[in-house]
């Protein structure tokens, strides 16, 4: 642990870690949401649906790295169990029992809705307070952005082939 870059946090570092743990856990459960989806998934635009659901797990398990080397920074421990992980998450998961695309793509963008607010309120609590967290917030922001985005677009060109297809 580095004593001094952790004197500098001017934020209660304990409320602090118990955030990092549940966005880590989040992190966890979008990683196993995503990675089975994309193997799950059937219908229409299927291939493209995979790609993308593959590229984003990769990424959910890059912010559990992330967020692990920051809570060990700050001298915390991150969920040591995967039992806990339910328990410790703020956006929760979502049963992929249906593996019908559009259903995993709306299942997929509430997810990412859920980060987006998740990691605003950190950015909002550690921009002044701690900018070693806030640069974490940033970025991992930035791709759950990308991420809803990239997700509304297959959703939206889903749709017109669908109406395409009806009319
Ligand atoms: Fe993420
Ligand atoms: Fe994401
Ligand atoms: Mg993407």
């Amino acid at each position: 642990m580095g004593t001094k870059g952790r004197e500098i946090v001017g934020t209660d570092v304990k409320a602090l870690l118990t955030e990092l743990n549940r966005a880590y856990a989040d992190e966890w459960l979008a990683y196993y949401q995503y990675w089975l989806g994309a193997k799950l998934a059937k219908g229409p635009m299927k291939d493209a649906v995979m790609a993308e659901l593959t590229q984003h797990a990769a990424d959910e398990l890059r912010h559990a790295d992330m967020l692990a080397l920051r809570i060990i920074q700050l001298g915390g421990t991150p969920v040591l169990s995967p039992a806990d992980w339910l328990k410790e998450s703020g956006c929760g998961y979502d049963v992929p029992a249906d593996p019908n695309v559009a259903t995993l793509l709306d299942q997929n963008i509430g997810g990412e809705q859920c980060a987006i607010v998740t990691y605003q309120k950190l950015i909002q609590k550690t921009q002044t307070t701690d900018p070693v967290t806030y640069n974490l917030a940033v970025q991992i922001l930035s791709d759950e952005v990308e991420h809803e985005e990239d997700l509304q677009a297959l959703k939206e060109d889903l749709e017109i082939l669908m109406a395409q297809h009806r009319g």
